[in-house]
């Protein structure tokens, strides 16, 4: 067997077109467009592949998106100052806070000051919580991006045995909650269960494989259920390579349909931040 591809780029381009449509419509009828920061600590963040990618899809979509560089040695409080007084400003309707910060800064503590009608990346505790609930419709980008990979391929995950390695709280977790709600049977790996040397027999159990480490060949494609359907969120360095967490060669093999990296999550991820950017201008702007 030789997996299928799944083209997160083609994906991603999809929705870049109809992203672009709806803000042309609201920009007709508001005469404004959505407006996004992204907060940098320091002076290197624009240098990051990700801030790039979202920097690019703004322009095209015409989402008015803008990096804003504090200094690296900005302490809690002055940060935690600026994020409120971005909270107050009418003319911002969505704030990011670009990762990683210096260890200086309490980065949950951070995402606590965002407001949570202008928290474009859905990680902010209360709409974590809302999520749990079903009570929100802004979604944390990553595990909206797996979930829509998933969903391209025609799969169901009701009733599927679905492994997700890794629990961060940006991925692993909310990516749980979300398939969850869709009924598929979850199992959540971490370092503990590669300590209990447990972590190949969960992976050989899954009918849907997730994951999100960042070790290059963690998960042997050997490892891998015949037939899975295998999501690589993983982004590592190799020498002037990026690869995943999984043996891709191997993995395809096996799986039926894989998510290679690049090309899969990550550009579905960016387009996801840019509909979520484009949902809290909506509800903002209802609620004027
Ligand atoms: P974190 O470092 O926050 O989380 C990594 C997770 O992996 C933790 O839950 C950790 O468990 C677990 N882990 C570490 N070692 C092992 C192991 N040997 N066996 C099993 N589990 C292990 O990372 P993120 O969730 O932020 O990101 C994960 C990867 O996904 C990274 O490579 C990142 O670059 C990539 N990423 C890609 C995105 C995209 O759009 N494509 C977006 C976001 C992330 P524990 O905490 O218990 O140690």
């Amino acid at each position: 067997m030789s997996a299928k591809l799944i083209d997160g780029n083609w994906l991603a381009n999809q929705l870049k077109e109809k992203l672009k449509k709806d803000v042309d419509d609201l920009k007709a009828a508001t005469g404004r467009v959505p407006t996004l920061v992204n907060l940098m600590i320091g002076d290197d963040g624009g240098s990051c592949a990700y801030a790039q990618a979202q920097k690019k899809a703004a322009e095209f979509i015409g989402v008015d998106y803008q990096w804003i560089h504090l200094p690296y040695n900005i302490s809690q409080e002055d940060f935690m100052d600026y994020v409120n007084k971005l909270n107050h400003d009418p003319k911002i309707n969505g704030i990011l806070i670009h990762r990683p910060v210096p260890e200086a800064i309490d980065y949950r503590l951070a995402l606590s000051a965002i407001d949570i009608h202008k928290d474009i990346e859905g990680i902010n505790a209360v709409n974590i919580g809302r999520m749990l609930l079903g009570e929100t419709t802004i979604i944390p980008c990553t595990p909206a991006a797996v979930m829509a990979l998933i969903k391209s391929t025609g799969l169901t995950v009701r009733g599927k045995d679905v492994v997700i390695v890794g629990h961060s709280d940006i991925v692993g977790k909310p990516l749980a909650l979300l398939l969850l709600r869709e009924l598929a049977t979850v199992t959540i790996c971490h370092i503990a269960t590669s300590e209990a040397g447990r972590l190949k027999e969960h992976v050989a159990q899954a009918d849907i494989l997730i994951v999100a480490v960042g070790q290059a060949d963690l998960i042997k494609g050997d490892w891998i259920k015949e037939g899975a359907c295998v999501i690589d969120v993983g982004i590592n360095k190799a020498g002037s390579k990026i690869v995943g967490d999984v043996e891709f060669e191997e993995a395809k093999k096996r799986a039926s349909y894989i998510a290679p990296v690049p090309g899969g999550v990550g550009p579905m991820t960016v387009m996801l931040l840019m509909k979520n950017g484009i949902e809290v201008f909506k509800l903002q702007t209802r609620k004027e």
